[in-house]
């Protein structure tokens, strides 16, 4: 709720930010307080998508916004009057078409109204902050394991929702990757303005992309805000959960730090643990025989001093992006090894700072916040599904997909030459063959420029063995170094390993799925696995834009309508039904052969060694929300309470 008061108090500073605001978000806030929709259709003719209208929208109407927002600001601080209410539906169609700058398909509207938090008391389609009519039954809980985005997400909802839960945590603090990630430059590559929860919205944001230690606190503030820091048993590492039928429990094994086990009942389980935790460290011949420190951009050795060393960077994706740019001023010389090069776009707020008129603006003009959220989430989500599909009847199949996935690519290409042009022999290095978005998308951290530096070499020989003070490459060059760094990834396809997971008739997760096939209904539930609940887990990542605390916040709704439908109903138990985790599964492996990661071009974490592509989503981001909000109870099995057992208690009460 915006203090109109505060807002008015200053008029200098008022018009200041004001004059510093972006001119569509202040448009509309001035038609939420006026009631008063005219101004879209004035302004309609001259915004022609999110963010194109700066010229084109002449200067006095401007001024004629700014002028009226700043007299409705007064007339609202003097009358003392709250918020209004959200405009009718008709008037937020326009006010959609507005901020995106074209029309807003109507099954998208409920979507972005959620994400907007303007969707009134209801809360978009599974009203997720409802509480359940019946209360959790006696001794009911639910355990999470891990306190990362997810899982913090999970236990905000199941506070709002009054079910008891505890998280355990493997490590002392919560913010799990922002947490774990030490390696400089880390930081995330999602505008931050939408890589936030929709109920908790930050204004204060240094940075339109900020670095780990702000998005880390934003997690640990959530932490506290929402009072689940005492809910969370820290140091302590689920290594085993067993479905135990006769019980309708959970028996989960917990192990602290010290080495100490414990054994824990709950009735059900929220996996938050992740898909990118677990290092993927490369065999290469003889790198244990390396004299100097080795390590993975994840376990960064902070100890470690590199001013004036010589570091050699094995790996250039995502991790790699950042932290090259981010040490090469400092090392003797960075030697990077490149296996395969990504897609690189340049994002022109990517370095740059949040002024403090824009942060005053977002946190002092109602609605203003919202509404750019909203021109973020639309820029971000599924604009580019189309450029992700395969037209069969594409002529350059190798190197795109459709014309509109050429036209990313040759805007890719012009960018890298840009940096690059007066280079041929490096350019030839760095333009991928396989098409953009094969691989993860990397945001330019001033990648190429780092490349052209004097003590920065990109070496594309493969590695054949390291020695202990150097790497040698196949084509017999030895290169010297002080220091290796692993920027290799992560094992993705190993879904929550190493936990023991055991269902109801005792096999495992690992056996169902493998090493590197993980599967589930919309990635969350698995049949024979009853109340067990994964989040960010198989075909959820998310490869054409949108935000991973989207699809969190979809997961985390769905497993609450879940347990929802437990409580109301009186049942002891719900799985997903095998025949409808199957067909589900052949519909996200149609869905992905016509889609760019199946493209045999490229190598990607994205798939697994039969070529299935384990980790995305192909969903558009609208298809995926509405999936997840709404259950379907056909799809499950439910159990009812078995009489002549005694369940079991939630055992995990200090
Ligand atoms: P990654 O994208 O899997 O990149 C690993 C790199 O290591 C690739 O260049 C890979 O080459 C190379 N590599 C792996 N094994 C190798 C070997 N044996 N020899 C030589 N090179 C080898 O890992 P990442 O950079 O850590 O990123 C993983 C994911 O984490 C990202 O895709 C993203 O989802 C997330 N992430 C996000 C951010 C952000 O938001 N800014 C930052 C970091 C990470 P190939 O390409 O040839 O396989």
């Amino acid at each position: 709720m915006v203090d109109f008061k505060k807002t008015v108090a200053d008029e200098v500073l008022l018009r200041d930010a004001l004059e510093a605001a972006d001119i569509v978000p202040l448009a509309i806030a001035l038609v939420h307080l006026t009631g008063q929709p005219e101004i879209l259709d004035t302004l309609q003719p001259h915004v022609h998508g999110p963010w194109d209208y700066s010229e084109s929208i002449p200067a006095e109407l401007k001024r004629e916004v700014r002028e009226r927002l700043a007299a409705a600001l007064k007339e609202y601080a003097a009358a003392d009057r709250p918020e209004p209410p959200a405009p009718p539906p008709e008037v937020l169609r326009k006010m959609m078409r507005l901020a995106a700058g074209q029309p807003i398909p109507d099954e998208y509207a409920p979507m972005m109204l959620e994400q907007m938090a303007l969707d009134g008391p209801a809360h978009g389609v599974s009203g997720w902050q409802k509480k359940p009519a019946a209360t959790a039954p006696n001794q009911f809980k639910v355990a999470i394991i891990g306190s990362g985005m997810s899982g913090l997400c999970a236990a905000i909802k199941l506070k709002e929702a009054s079910i008891p839960f505890v998280i355990f945590e493997k490590n002392d603090t919560v913010g799990g990757t922002w947490h774990e990630n030490p390696y400089p430059g880390c930081g995330v590559d999602t505008p931050n303005h939408f890589y936030s929860y929709s109920f908790e919205p930050n204004h204060d944001w240094s940075h339109y992309f900020s670095k780990r230690e702000e998005l880390w606190a934003y997690f640990e503030r959530c932490a506290d805000k929402y009072g689940i820091r005492p809910s969370i048993r820290f140091n302590t590492e689920v290594t085993a959960a067993h479905y135990d039928a006769s019980r309708e429990c959970w028996r989960i094994t917990a192990r602290s730090k010290e080495g100490r086990e414990e054994a824990i009942q709950a009735h059900a389980v929220i996996s938050a643990v992740g898909q990118l935790n677990r290092p993927s460290i490369p065999k290469i011949p003889g790198l244990e025989s390396f004299y100097g420190p080795v390590f993975h951009t994840a376990q960064w050795d902070t100890e470690q001093d590199i001013k004036g060393r010589r570091v050699a960077m094995i790996g250039t994706g995502a991790s790699g992006m950042q932290v090259a740019p981010t040490i090469a001023a400092d090392v003797e010389r960075l030697l990077i090894f490149q296996r395969s090069p990504h897609w690189v776009v340049p994002n022109p707020n990517y370095h740059r700072s949040v002024s403090d008129a824009k942060r005053w603006v977002l946190k002092n003009i109602p609605f203003y916040a919202q509404w750019y959220r909203f021109q973020l989430f639309w820029g971000f989500a599924d604009g580019l599904y189309p450029a992700l599909q395969i037209d069969p009847d594409w002529p350059m199949s190798d190197v795109s997909l459709n014309a509109i996935n050429e036209r990313y690519r040759q805007n890719m290409i012009r960018h890298i030459k840009r940096e690059i042009g007066d280079d041929p022999e490096l350019l030839q290095k760095v333009i991928p063959t396989y098409p953009p978005y094969g691989k993860r998308i990397l945001i330019d951290n001033h990648w190429y420029r780092t490349l052209k530096r004097d003590n920065v070499n990109l070496i594309t020989a493969d590695i054949d063995h390291v020695e202990a003070g150097a790497i040698v490459t196949r084509d017999g060059q030895s290169h010297a170094a002080d220091l290796v760094v692993l920027a290799t990834g992560f094992q993705a396809g190993r879904m929550l390993w190493p936990m023991d997971i055991r269902g109801r008739d005792g096999h495992s997760l690992r056996d169902l799925w493998g090493d590197d096939d993980p599967r589930a209904y919309m990635g969350i539930t698995v049949p024979g696995f009853p109340n067990f609940f994964i989040l960010y887990g198989p075909n959820t990542n998310l490869g054409h834009g949108g935000s991973a605390i989207f699809h969190a916040e979809c997961q985390v709704k769905y497993t609450i309508q879940c347990l929802r439908a437990l409580f109301e109903n009186g049942w002891a138990s719900l799985e997903c039904r095998q025949d409808v985790h199957d067909s589900y599964n052949q519909r996200v492996d149609e869905a992905h052969r016509r889609m760019v990661w199946s493209h045999p071009g490229m190598n990607t974490w994205y798939r697994n060694k039969n070529g299935r592509v384990i980790t995305n989503s192909p969903w558009r981001l609208v298809d995926y929300w509405k999936m997840t909000g709404h259950l379907n109870l056909d799809d499950y099995l439910v159990r009812q309470h078995d009489r002549a057992s005694q369940p079991a208690a939630g055992t995990f009460d200090r």
